[in-house]
Formats: C-alpha cells, sequence, structure tokens
C-alpha cells in the first residue's frame, strides 16, 4: 500500500492488500450500458505510446468484423486525440433522442461515438483533466444508444494512466488487442500495457506489430527497416499465441487520411478476428 492510498480503489491499479480487505471487487465499478443497448462483447485497442497506428488497427478490425456480417461499434475513448471519425469519412455531429446520444454510422454500418462529433471545430482541442475525461468515456458507455452490438471495438487512449483504468474498471472489456511497433518492442513501453491487462485480469487475445516492415512494390522484398522483430520473444515470454505483422504501407495511410478506411482489405488480422469471435 502506498502512502498516498486514499482506499478508493477506483482510482488506482495497485494489487494491495486495501483492495482484499475492501472487497470492492471489479464488478463494484461497472456501469451499467444504455438501458435500450445490447452489447454483446467488447474489444479494447491499446498501445504503450502514441503513434504506432493503434486507432488503424481498430479501424480495421472493425471494418473487417462488419465484412464478417456482424453489428460492430467503435467507441473512441481517445478523447484528447480522436481519430476514428477521420479514417471513415464521418463528420456529422452526433444527435441526442430520448433514449440516449445516437452514434455516427459509417458507410458500411458501423456505429461510431467521438469526441470529435460533438464538438463545433474538430479541431478544437479538449483541455480537461483525467478524472473528467474518464467520465466522458463512461458517459458514451451508459448514454449512447448503441442498439444491439455484437462487437464493440474501444479505440483506447495510449498508455496506462487514468482513462484506460477507467474504461476496464466500468465497461465488461472482454478481451484485448496489444498494437506495438517494432521501436516500442525495443522500448519495453509495450509491456506496460501487457501488465497493466494482466493485472486486471483480461485475456490479451493478441498483438499486432504494425510497421513492422516495408515491402518493395518492384522486387517484392521484404525490408525490417527497424531491425530484428521482439514480437515472438515478447508474445511468448506472456503466453499470447495469436500474433499479427502488418507492413508500411503508405496506401493505408492515404485510405484512412481520405476517409476510406472501409475499402482496406487485409487478411493479416484473420487470426485475431478469430480469436475476438471466439472470446
Ligand atoms: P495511434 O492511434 O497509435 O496514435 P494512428 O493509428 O493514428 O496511431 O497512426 C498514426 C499515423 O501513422 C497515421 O497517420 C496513420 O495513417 C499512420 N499509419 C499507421 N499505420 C500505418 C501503416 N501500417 N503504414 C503506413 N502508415 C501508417
Amino acid at each position: 500500500m502506498s502512502e498516498e492510498c486514499t482506499h478508493d480503489c477506483s482510482t488506482c491499479a495497485a494489487n494491495c492488500a486495501s483492495r482484499e480487505e475492501g472487497k470492492q471487487s471489479k464488478e463494484s465499478f461497472r456501469q451499467e450500458c444504455n438501458p435500450s443497448s445490447n452489447v454483446k462483447k467488447v474489444i479494447a485497442v491499446v498501445s504503450g505510446k502514441g503513434g504506432v497506428g493503434k486507432s488503424m488497427v481498430t479501424s480495421l478490425l472493425a471494418a473487417a468484423m462488419r465484412r464478417r456480417g456482424k453489428a460492430v461499434a467503435i467507441m473512441d475513448a481517445d478523447i484528447t486525440g480522436p481519430s476514428i471519425p477521420k479514417a471513415f469519412g464521418v463528420s456529422e455531429r452526433a444527435a441526442g433522442i430520448e433514449e440516449g446520444i445516437i452514434p455516427a454510422s459509417t458507410r458500411t454500418g458501423i456505429s461510431v461515438m467521438s469526441m470529435n462529433l460533438l464538438l463545433d471545430d474538430p479541431t478544437d482541442p479538449v483541455v480537461w483533466r483525467g478524472p473528467i475525461i474518464g467520465g466522458v468515456v463512461q458517459q458514451f458507455w451508459k448514454e449512447v444508444y448503441w442498439g444491439d452490438v455484437d462487437y464493440m471495438f474501444v479505440d483506447m487512449p495510449p498508455g496506462t494512466g487514468d482513462v484506460p483504468l477507467t474504461v476496464f474498471q466500468s465497461l465488461p472489456v472482454n478481451g484485448i488487442v496489444i498494437v506495438t511497433s517494432p521501436q516500442e518492442l525495443v522500448s519495453l513501453v509495450v509491456e506496460k500495457a501487457l501488465k497493466m491487462a494482466e493485472l486486471m485480469e483480461i485475456p490479451v487475445l493478441g498483438i499486432v506489430e504494425n510497421m513492422s516492415y516495408f515491402e518493395c512494390p518492384d522486387c517484392g522484398k521484404k525490408h525490417f527497416i527497424y531491425g530484428r522483430s521482439r514480437l515472438e520473444e515478447l508474445a511468448g515470454s506472456h503466453h499470447i499465441s495469436v500474433t499479427a505483422r502488418l507492413p508500411i504501407d503508405a496506401s493505408i495511410a492515404r485510405a484512412s487520411d481520405a476517409g476510406d478506411i472501409e475499402a482496406v482489405e487485409t487478411n493479416m488480422l484473420d487470426e485475431i478476428l478469430t480469436a475476438i469471435e471466439n472470446a
């Protein structure tokens, strides 16, 4: 127990005696989702640092799951750096009805809720402290009229701070997909995200190494620009059997910039999708 312990386990991830004695089980922080909604599985997409392609992988997973004929939603919990609406070309403001806030719908019918759909100007910064941001994420869960959803993907803010903790404690997260990059694997920052998942007792369904290599469009040779990958080593040491590698691909970045991420089809995430279906 640290000296600063407030005995409020909802604001702390430490696995200390106070948590045990208080008998504050995980369930005690759970929030019910909107009564008109039925979300069957919640999958959190996390990363150790920003800029590794977490939102990109969230978008590709959601689009691919939709192609498998499932009802899919994305909650953009990256409140201060929301990038989901842009990748899907969604710019309409979210509307409200009696049952709650109506999420936006993408071209293929994925429901999306993001801070950017609530701002007057999507370039306005969100200058709020952690607890307020955590409250917004809870509101996205409780007050958005999600309807019937087979898989909700939560694009988490990077790191292991306040907001990821709020999501893990308030939402019934079935599994986590970790997104990392070769550099992040070397720096070991991603291990913090992995260990947080273990601490929260949420299964890690797979690890995606994004920007893993570059495939020459002329000769087809794969160039591992950042050197030998540590992906299998890390996955092995945490007993994670499902991994995927995505190349540096300018066409994916262009599709995302153009709001056309649903047009990108790749089979490289198939094993991760199957792990999500079996979660
Ligand atoms: P994060 O959510 O981790 O902050 P993003 O998904 O927003 O990262 O990606 C950061 C930037 O990198 C974006 O401009 C995105 O288009 C680009 N990007 C991500 N993955 C790839 C990739 N595999 N190939 C090329 N560009 C990529």
